[in-house]
């Protein structure tokens, strides 16, 4: 049984106000609910003050990236284990902006993956074509390659604390959403591939996120997809009006 995973990403969006405004509603609407699983990946500015707003609560904050180094002359960078010092438990990796505009490579995206798990953070990994990969027939290649860069080395074991959102990149910040088909079409893919680089157990026990242009009104389509065990979410978690609601999506 995979608990249904709501993510938002807020990417560099909000302010220090509006981010514990948002939170503080979150909290409030969510209670003690433990029949869906709840993230928010503020910014890193706030993740500190984010933490401490949601100390106590069920929901999980998590970072946007992370360094690939431990630590040392890399400015600019943020380390894993200043992350989990400031209270996040998990790191969004290969997010398809950080792929496309800061040229993040699979190598890249294995050995931030392999630092978070060894510091005992949940990760999850986004994975997803282009609209000209899937117009040229290459979507399954794309995941493919993607999955098996970024979880290089990985155990079953380890597999416990991952995530993969498949995030096809046409239908972020789009308006575009992935039809039911077309998504429930690359998430037993990714399944399957989990299973061969894997165990079936550990493949079955894995949740799979859709990303792109989730918003209240399809949210429940979506998650009636066998293989869709939750989203992530840009633009619609920034306001309690439209992340309720798809947090909701069951009721
Ligand atoms: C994302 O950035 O992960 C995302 C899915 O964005 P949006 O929901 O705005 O398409």
């Amino acid at each position: 049984m995979r608990t249904p995973f709501l993510a938002g990403n807020w990417k560099m969006n909000l302010d220090r106000r509006t981010a514990l405004d948002l939170v503080g509603a979150l909290r409030e609407h969510l209670g003690g609910r433990t029949e869906v699983e709840v993230a928010v990946f503020p910014p890193f500015v706030y993740l500190d003050e984010i933490a401490r707003a949601l100390a106590g609560s069920p929901i999980k904050v998590g970072a946007q990236n992370c360094c690939d180094e431990a630590e040392g002359a890399f400015t600019g960078e943020i380390s894993i284990s200043q992350l989990a010092d400031v209270g996040a438990s998990l790191v969004v990796l290969g997010h398809s902006e950080r792929r496309h505009i800061y040229g993040e490579t699979d190598e890249l995206v294995n050995r931030k993956v392999q630092r978070a798990l060894a510091a005992g953070l949940e990760v999850i990994l986004c994975v997803g074509e282009t609209l000209a990969e899937r117009e040229a027939g290459r979507t399954e290649e794309v995941v493919r390659t993607q999955l098996h860069g970024g979880l290089a080395g990985i155990t079953a074991v380890d597999m416990a604390r991952v995530t993969i959102a498949y995030e096809p990149v046409w239908a972020i910040g789009t308006g575009v959403v992935a039809s039911p088909a077309q998504a429930g079409e690359v998430h037993s893919y990714v399944r399957g591939l989990l299973a061969g680089l894997f165990t079936a157990e550990a493949a079955d026990s894995v949740r799979i996120q859709y990303g792109g242009s989730v918003k209240p009104s399809n949210v429940k389509e979506l998650m009636a997809v066998g293989d869709v065990d939750g989203a992530l979410v840009g633009g619609a978690s920034l306001k309690p009006d439209d992340f309720l609601p798809i947090i909701d999506f069951a009721r």
